[in-house]
């Protein structure tokens, strides 16, 4: 009975027997901390996973991104490109450095920056030092048509693939786009670390600044010699362990992911004027999200997210876009309304690779309840 009644998380950390091993290991070799063995293995097997030369583990997803940004020299007086569908740390991350964020709209399909506005934005003003691309819920970017904007107007990318490991567009790993990209490994992303991240990048001098800039810019003298204000942001040899563990079992929990959202497919194939959020083949399917247009099928999003949290099942609305946020009250736009449409009519489900098979039916009874009663 009490089992029954547990929430059924949106998307729950995923770790069993192999983590374990791998973190009693490293506390048992001593190497508890700051550095150790498994941070360089957890560094290199990222790298080659990704096909992205140089990567640097950091403590957060928003320490990478602020690494990335602070790396190529933006900071007061510049502006950056940021989705306005997005999570708040990619937005912070720039205020950090001390630039302007600019928000900029997606395309309604995808929650994904929209290319044309981004051409709109960048042959406007010179003085954005960088675009932020997001790979929302797991699904890329269009860097097709992205990249070659960019590149005319030699303005470079910084991936924000926090959400997107183990996803790929057109053949290419997320995560290798742009001068730099950031992984996240917080509790509720495709795999964890408990809390981590990590800065990826082609380019050596940038990776060797990220990383002199993540262990507070100590220069090599035996006396703490500092030339430069750093950060403490580097990741530890424990959780780096866990992190090794996780990336096993990546590809077992995408799959898992892809399952998942395979049902709500099925489940709301019928249901009319219901579509999913970046339906995309190269997608982790970190987060399922759906997009219900009210006026065709009779109900709002926030209707079926009230059926569901009364059996006990978590929902979440779509990001609220950046420029909506009162943090950012003011901020510089390019807007059409894509965003602010999805977060009033999107829902994200329970998606996590830790979902039982009773979960799981769970959730399918209770959304097949909800269109047999909207119908
Ligand atoms: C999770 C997330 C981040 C931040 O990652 P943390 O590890 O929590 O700091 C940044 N951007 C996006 C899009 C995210 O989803």
């Amino acid at each position: 009975m009490l089992a029954e009644k547990r929430t059924v998380l949106l998307s729950g950390p995923d770790v069993g027997p192999l983590e374990q091993e791998y973190v009693l290991a490293a506390l048992r070799s001593g190497w508890v901390a700051p550095a150790g063995p498994d941070l360089e293995f957890f560094e290199r097997e990222i790298a080659d996973r990704t096909g992205v030369p140089h990567a640097v583990a950091v403590n957060s997803g928003t320490a990478a991104l602020h690494l990335a940004l602070l790396s190529l020299g933006v900071g007061p007086g510049d502006l950056v490109v940021v989705p306005t569908l997005t999570f708040v740390a990619t937005a912070n991350a720039v205020v950090y450095t001390g630039a302007t964020p600019v928000f900029v709209d997606c395309d309604p399909a995808t929650g994904n920056l929209d290319p044309d506005l981004l051409a709109g934005v960048l042959a406007a003003d010179a003085s954005v030092r960088a675009v932020l691309t997001v790979d929302l819920y797991g699904a890329c970017a269009d860097y097709e048509r992205i990249m070659p904007v960019c590149e005319g107007h030699g303005v470079p990318v910084i991936e924000d693939a926090a959400e997107a490991l183990g996803a790929g567009h057109r053949g290419r790993p997320a995560g290798s786009f742009g001068r730099a990209a950031a992984l996240s490994f917080n509790g509720n992303k495709i795999m964890t670390t408990s809390g981590g991240g990590m800065l990826l990048t082609a380019d050596a001098e940038l990776a060797a600044r990220a990383r002199h800039l993540a262990g507070q810019a100590r220069l090599p003298a035996e006396h703490y010699e500092h030339a430069e204000i750093g950060y403490n942001y580097r990741l530890s040899n424990i959780l780096a362990a866990l992190g090794r563990a996780q990336l096993h079992r990546l590809d077992e929990m995408i799959e898992r992911r892809r399952a998942v959202r395979d049902q709500y497919a099925k489940l709301f194939a019928h249901a009319g004027a219901v579509t999913l959020i970046g339906d995309d083949p190269g997608a982790n399917c970190w987060l399922t999200g759906i997009v219900v247009d009210p006026e065709r099928a009779g109900w709002h999003a926030r209707d079926l997210a009230a059926h569901l949290a009364a059996r006990g099942i978590e929902t979440r609305p779509v990001f609220k876009p950046m420029h909506l946020q009162p943090v950012f009250a003011g901020a510089r736009t390019a807007l059409t309304g894509a965003a602010e449409q999805l977060f009033r009519n999107g829902l994200v489900l329970p998606s996590g690779s830790a979902l039982t098979g009773d979960e799981l039916r769970r959730v399918r009874d209770a959304v097949t309840e909800f269109l047999d009663g909207h119908r």
